[in-house]
């Protein structure tokens, strides 16, 4: 399956205003359509009055501290990895998401197990529940790719 994901800038996807917006308020979501993700950006008036049910996950971005370093919208990718933990498509995509939450320390890895000739992951969240993440057959290249474009879809530069 490929995956297409598109990242907006820092406006709101409807008034374009530039954000966070005056009131310090900014929500980001992804929104799937066939066969690909997008990511869309809100103010706080426009993201009241948009139609969430169109909406893949949503969440709301909070105040980023000074400095130049590259920050990994963790909050997003959490959102995500859980919406898509709840769907059996998306393997591959959920498990690349896994390694990147386990490189950010968002994910714990507890062990690697072999059941019915299919390897697993069993990681720990913060809050210390535990999930099964199947490792599906996949090329270093498409691991890669789908690397790549959940780093665009979270990292702020
Ligand atoms: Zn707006």
């Amino acid at each position: 399956m490929e995956y297409k994901i598109e990242r907006a800038g820092k406006r709101c996807e409807v008034c374009e205003t530039s954000l966070p917006d005056k009131d310090g308020k900014w929500f980001s979501a992804i929104k799937e359509s066939a066969r690909e993700f997008v990511r869309l950006e809100f103010c706080g008036n426009c993201f009241e009055k948009a139609d969430k049910s169109g909406l893949f996950s949503f969440w709301k971005r909070k105040a980023k501290k000074g400095g130049t370093k590259i920050f990994f919208d963790s909050e997003g990718a959490s959102q995500l990895f859980y919406r898509i933990l709840e769907q059996d498509e998306h393997k591959e995509l959920l498990y690349v998401l896994s390694i990147l939450l386990l490189r950010k320390h968002i994910l714990k890895l507890l062990d690697i197990l072999e059941e019915g000739g299919k390897k697993f992951v069993i990681l720990s969240d913060r809050a210390g529940k535990q999930h099964k993440i199947e490792e599906p057959p996949i090329s270093a290249e498409k691991m890669a790719e789908l690397k790549e474009n959940l780093l665009k879809l979270f990292q702020e530069v």
